[in-house]
Order: structure tokens, then sequence, then C-alpha cells
């Protein structure tokens, strides 16, 4: 019998009531390794109602006792970092020293969240009229819930749950269903942490619960991050429901090349981008857009750093990159190649064929690089999610700066190159959130926040760093004066004016 994934809620594991279960892979044998519980809408409700119940007192607690949980927490993750990073490897299958960098970049929010006093701190104003100060402060919303894709199965959540908890919310998590143990494992370091029962709940499932989230009128904001029909559902559905929501979606990342750039440096960085996790990130580079003379021995080297990605299992340390997430996926990034090559694509590395040495059953896709690729082709319409670099040539700045800007999806970008006059006339000119110079994943420090423009976002806030401070909370301003007992003042009817 396989392994079944319970749920979390008020503190413990729970199975719920719906019976329904979905299948867990191990994407490197191509074999089912466990079976998650998919909650009823009766199930969502029990977490949020757990959720709620803990708010009445979390929301009370000092500043100094919740950051004292974060730092507890961010230890407990440390700590058990290669144990955390095994159990991503084996649902995701991602190899295990790039499920160790995510979690040291999801751990960056908790650190961020372990200073929620500085990051809390209100305005004061003495004696904005006479005798009267303004100040203002912030407080929590309440239930908080947190759904999230299966690419970044621990670092994802952690852009929501610890600036929520900190900032006093309660926490309900959707995580992805394909890779699920994750969060199990996360809540339970929760709780040694010394975080009370119920204000961080798990619920694993699928559409159903989802809308349970959507529609519970005790849940006061949404966070999601997924795919952009999915992120643009979930804004309608949320804003509709009156609540708060930051909805991020699907990418399409640009890199751009200039003749003057380091060219190995940016071959190897580009690889790196579009390889890592086997191009199964937001951030992931997927279209080189190559200026003027960069294109040939850009080429020529993105063949060769391709070529020499070693493709294995993620639990294989000789890895570089593992398998995409489902056979699902496997035929839709095989698909994109063939209608590519159908479209007029030169395929210059082609990953279509790969087959690896004891897993002949896993879902594994090559390193591909497509050149002479073109706007109207489906490859690059389309977000392919997975190891797919196509290579777009351009002649000048201006007409790689019109091509992303042409594209509906504004996650992030790069340019490669030293001309620092360039450069500004890039940063200045792309529709785009997020911008690395020399670097293929500009993922901002937790201290800024994260966010894409047009179809990468919905919603007006970017996630966790300040701006994750301000969507889980919600500001009060005092206007206070101190009159003496004896003080006088005759009834004024006119509108209250500063004096
Ligand atoms: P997905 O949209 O299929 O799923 C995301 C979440 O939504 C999951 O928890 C899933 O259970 C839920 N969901 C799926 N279908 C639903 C439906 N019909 N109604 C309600 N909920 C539903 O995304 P995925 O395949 O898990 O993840 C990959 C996608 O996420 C890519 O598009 C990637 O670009 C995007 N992503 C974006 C960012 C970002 O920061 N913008 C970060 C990571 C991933």
């Amino acid at each position: 019998m396989p392994t079944t994934i319970d749920h979390w809620i008020g503190g413990k594991s729970a199975a719920g009531e719906s019976g329904r279960l979905a299948p867990v892979w191990n994407p490197a044998t191509g074999r089912e390794q466990a079976q998650v519980r998919l909650a009823s809408s009766a199930d969502v409700d029990a977490a949020v109602a757990a959720a709620a119940a803990a708010f009445q007192s979390w929301r009370h607690e000092s500043l100094t006792k919740r950051s004292r949980v974060m730092f507890r927490l961010r230890d407990l993750v440390e700590r058990h970092e290669l144990e955390l990073a095994k159990i991503i490897a084996a649902e995701h299958g991602k190899v295990v020293d790039d499920a160790r960098g995510e979690i040291v970049r999801g751990r960056e929010v908790i650190e961020f969240a372990c200073g929620v006093t500085s990051a809390l701190k209100g305005g004061l104003s003495v004696d904005v009229s006479g005798g009267v100060d303004s100040y203002d402060f912030r407080e929590p919303l309440g239930v908080c819930a947190g759904v999230t894709p299966f690419n970044f199965p621990v670092m994802v959540p952690m852009w929501m749950h610890p600036v929520a908890i900190a900032t006093g919310n309660t926490f309900v998590l959707k995580p992805s269903e394909r890779d699920p143990s994750a969060s199990r494992f996360i809540a339970e370091l929760y709780a040694r942490a010394g975080l009370p029962d119920g204000v961080f709940n798990v619920v694993n499932g699928d559409k159903e619960a989802v809308d349970a989230l959507l529609t519970n009128p005790d849940v006061a904001a949404v966070s999601f991050v997924g795919s952009t029909p999915i992120a643009r559902y979930i804004h309608e559905q949320a804003t509709a429901n009156g609540k708060r929501v930051q909805a991020l979606g699907g990418a399409k990342n640009h890199a751009v090349v200039l003749p003057d750039a380091n060219m190995d440096w940016a071959a190897n960085q580009l690889a790196a981008a579009a390889f890592g996790s086997a191009g199964q990130r937001c951030m992931a580079v997927s279209v080189a857009v190559a200026v003027g003379d960069a294109a040939d021995e850009l080429v020529d080297l993105l063949k060769v750093k391709a070529e020499a990605v070693a493709v294995g299992p993620g639990d294989d340390p000789e890895s570089e990159m593992g398998p995409v997430v489902t056979r699902a996926a496997c035929d839709r990034v095989t698909g994109y190649i063939d209608s590519s090559l159908v479209q007029g694509a030169t395929p210059v590395v082609d990953g279509r064929d790969l087959k690896i040495e004891g897993h002949q059953d896993g879902f594994f896709v090559g390193p591909t690089v497509l050149d002479h690729v073109t706007p109207d082709m489906d490859v690059y319409q389309d977000e392919v999610f997975g190891p797919v670099l196509a290579v777009v040539r351009v002649e000048t700045l201006e007409a790689a700066i019109d091509l992303i800007n042409a594209n509906p999806y504004g996650n992030g970008t790069a340019i490669f190159t030293f001309d620092g006059g360039a450069v500004r006339t890039f940063e200045r000119g792309v529709d785009v959130g997020m911008i690395g110079v020399n670097v293929p994943i500009p993922v901002p420090n937790a201290h800024y926040s994260f966010g894409g423009w047009k179809d990468s976002l919905f919603g007006s806030s970017h996630i966790h760093g300040p701006e994750g401070v301000q969507f889980y909370t919600r500001a009060k301003v005092v206007t206070a004066r101190w009159p003496k007992h004896t003080e006088a003042q005759a009834a004024q009817l006119n509108f209250p004016t500063s004096s």
C-alpha cells in the first residue's frame, strides 16, 4: 500500500472526510510512490475554522514572541535542510543541491520575518495641529490562504506564510497536489518551533479545495502562485468574494545578449537558467535574444554547454538536471519541440530522445536549444516550462526591447553586456517586474519584494518583503488630543481644520 499524505489541521494530522485521493509520482522512475488526500469543502472549512479560532489569540501575541517562533523555525529549517531537500527531490524530481538552494532562498524570507518589529514600525507626527498628534500602525487581516505551484514546494509557500504569520495572521496553505510532502514537514517544524496549534494549517487538494478557500467568508486574503489562467481565475473569484488577493502567474523570460558581452559568461548563465530544475522555474530563461553579431558565437557556446549537462535522477549526486514533474509535462515539452521544427526552427541540441540508464520510465527530456525561433511559433508564444531554450535573433537593442514588450508576460528579464548606457536604456524600457544585469535569474533578496508585470501578476501587490507586510496588514491612523479636565471648548459645527 502506498503512503497516504494527510492534511495538517489545528496542530495535528487529519484525514478529513472526502475520501478522494490522487497519485504522487516519482518523476525519476515514473512510478507512483504515495497518495495524497484531496480535501472536500468541509475539510477546508475545518482548517479555516481552526485558523479563525487561533487568530483570536495569535493576533495579540507580542512581536517579540512571534519573532522568536520565526528564529526557532529558521534554525530548524537549516538543521533539516538535507532531509527536506530529499523530500522535494523525490516528488518534484529536481536534484538535491537545487532543492537545497530553494530552501535557502525560502529561509531568507523567514529571516526577514524575524525582523517583524522593524517591518511593522508605524509613524508619528507630533503637533499636526495645536495639541494634536497623529500616528499610525498596522494590524493583521485574519485568516490568510496560500495556493502554491509544484515547482518550488518550499520556497514559494515561504514567500507567504512567514510574513503572514509574523504580522499576526493565521494561515491555511493549499500546496500543489503533485509534491505535497514538504508542506507537511514544514507544519511539523512550525509546531516544534512553538507556533500555537491552528496558526499554520495545510490542506491538500485540487480545484474543490481552492474553490472552498475562495468562497469561505472567514478567509480575508489569498496569495496565489501558479500558471496565468489559474492566477486570473483566482484573482477574479477572490475579489468577487471580497478578499484581498495577489495572484502571480506564468512567465516567458527573455535574456538579451549584446555583442560586447563576455560571451562565455553569458552562455554559462543562460544554460544554467534554462536547464536548472529542468526549466521548471518561473524565472527560467526560455528565450535568448541574440543581438547582431552576438548570435553565431552564442549559439555555438550554448550547444557545448547544453550537451555537457549531466541529466539523471535527482538523488544521484552526479546529476545536474533531473526529470520534469509528470508524464504529461514530458509529452507537452516534446510536443513544443516537435511543433517548432515543423514551424521552421533549427535544432541545435534536441533532448527528445534522451534515455537514462535504469530509469527508462522516468519523465526525462534533455536540454534543448532551438535557433532561428520567431515570435509566431508555438514554442515562443506559450510557456513551455521545460528545458528548452529558444534563440531569437534581432538586429538592435531597441528591437530586443520591443520583442520583450510585445510579449504578454512580464516576470523577469536579463541583459548581458558591459555597456552601462545600454543597461540604462534596457532597464527603463522593458515592461517587466524583475531585471538582471549579467544575472540570469534576478529573484530579489527577501528584503525586496518579488513580482512580475502584465500577465505574470494579477493584483496590486508584489509578494514578500515590504509589499508582503503591506499585503498581510491594514493600517489604523489615530488623531489624538488630550485636553485638560478643566478645559472648555464651545461646539463648532464647521468641518474641523488644523491650526
Ligand atoms: P498550476 O496553475 O497548475 O497550479 C497552481 C496551484 O493552483 C496548485 O495548487 C493547483 O492545485 C491549483 N489549481 C490548479 N488548477 C486549478 C483550478 N482549475 N482551479 C483552482 N485551483 C487550481 O501551476 P503549476 O503547474 O503547479 O506550476 C507551474 C506554473 O506556476 C508555471 O506557470 C509557473 O510559471 C508558475 N509559477 C509562477 C511563479 C511566479 O512567481 N510568478 C512562481 C512559481 C511558479
